[in-house]
């Protein structure tokens, strides 16, 4: 006789009061889980230094086929976040532009792209 309405108490008592509210954000919550858990997580790739990997020890300014891989179209210094140059190649390569931007190898400006017809730049 204790036994059977003991699991009828525990049956009926949560499912009318809570059941209606809590299943729905519940299920969803379950749902995004599970969508989370399936999706393959991002993993960013590392970015290995092109220099580190040449073992480069001197960026020559004067090598500006080099040198034009590292500025933007808007003649400006890629910056390391997207090139993945390390932070001591970042300064020798800054340093190389420079050079090579006085010595007009390289552009300062846009304006100077549209002058000399894109002279180191990228087509
Ligand atoms: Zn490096």
């Amino acid at each position: 006789m204790a036994e059977p309405k003991e699991t009828e108490v525990t049956t009926t008592a949560p499912a009318p009061a809570e059941e209606p509210a809590a299943a729905p954000a519940t299920a969803a919550v379950a749902q995004t889980r599970a969508r989370r858990q399936t999706r393959p997580k991002y993993v960013p790739k590392r970015k290995v230094c092109p220099f580190c990997r040449d073992k480069v020890q001197v960026i020559e300014y004067k090598n500006i086929s080099l040198l034009r891989n590292y500025i933007t179209d808007r003649a400006k210094i890629s910056p390391r976040r997207k090139t993945g140059v390390c932070a001591k190649h970042q300064r020798a390569l800054a340093v190389a532009i420079k050079r090579a931007r006085h010595l007009a190898l390289l552009p300062f400006v846009p304006a100077h792209i549209y002058k000399t017809g894109g002279v180191g730049i990228k087509e």
